[in-house]
């Protein structure tokens, strides 16, 4: 056996692991058709006919439907944002990320939108998009027509210590099993672990 092939075993094991533990998450918290669902595509990952269509249930809960949806988001809103012009990333690390998420995606729009008024129109322009891993909250801001420097010290009014650094291709977005069960159990799912600042079109400053 290779090295490589011993590691990735040991990726899987850890990986059903941490599977198994959502599951006893979401009984704790009585979302049993949620924790039923995601057996059943981990049931057809695993031991379904790879030539055949195995139907995916695309639940935040599911080790094998989680991570591309997350990864997708992070790559289409870094391809949205090239395209515009100039992208920065910053991290944030968070106690509780659910709690606080809506709180930071709030105080940005509002920076954004006074920068905007009292400062340059250049702001308008200002798109910020942020997903979460369970501890950091990962943000990708778009900044056309504005510099990275000029940016970073407007954001430093609300975070003193932050540093723009250039976009990764993708975060871990290694949430936690307890966090997963909690974003499963409830309505929103996985759109509850990101934000999404749009540039204003109005002019209504
Ligand atoms: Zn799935």
């Amino acid at each position: 056996m290779t090295r490589r092939s011993r590691s990735s075993r040991a990726e899987i094991i850890e990986r059903e692991r941490k599977a198994a533990e959502v599951v006893a998450e979401l009984m704790l918290l009585g979302a049993y058709e949620v924790a039923a669902s995601v057996l059943r595509c981990w049931h057809n990952r695993l031991f379904g006919d790879p030539r055949q269509h195995r139907p995916r249930c695309r639940s935040v809960c599911c080790f094998s439907c989680r991570r591309p949806s997350l990864a997708a988001w992070w790559r289409s809103f870094v391809a949205w944002s090239r395209n515009r012009g100039a992208s920065c990333y910053f991290g944030l690390l968070l106690a509780d990320p659910l709690v606080e998420l809506p709180a930071v995606a709030k105080r940005l729009r509002n920076l954004r939108d006074r920068l905007a008024r009292d400062e340059s129109w250049l702001f308008a322009d200002l798109a910020l998009f942020g997903i979460t891993d369970g501890s950091t909250l990962h943000i990708l801001v778009s900044h056309p027509g504005i510099s990275r420097m000029h940016v970073q010290k407007r954001l430093r009014i609300l975070w003193p210590k932050i540093v723009l650094a250039d976009v990764p291709t993708s975060p871990s977005f290694e949430l936690s099993p307890k966090m997963i069960a909690q974003l499963g159990a409830g309505r929103r799912g996985l759109q509850r672990a990101r934000f999404v600042v749009l540039p204003r079109r109005d002019a209504s400053f």
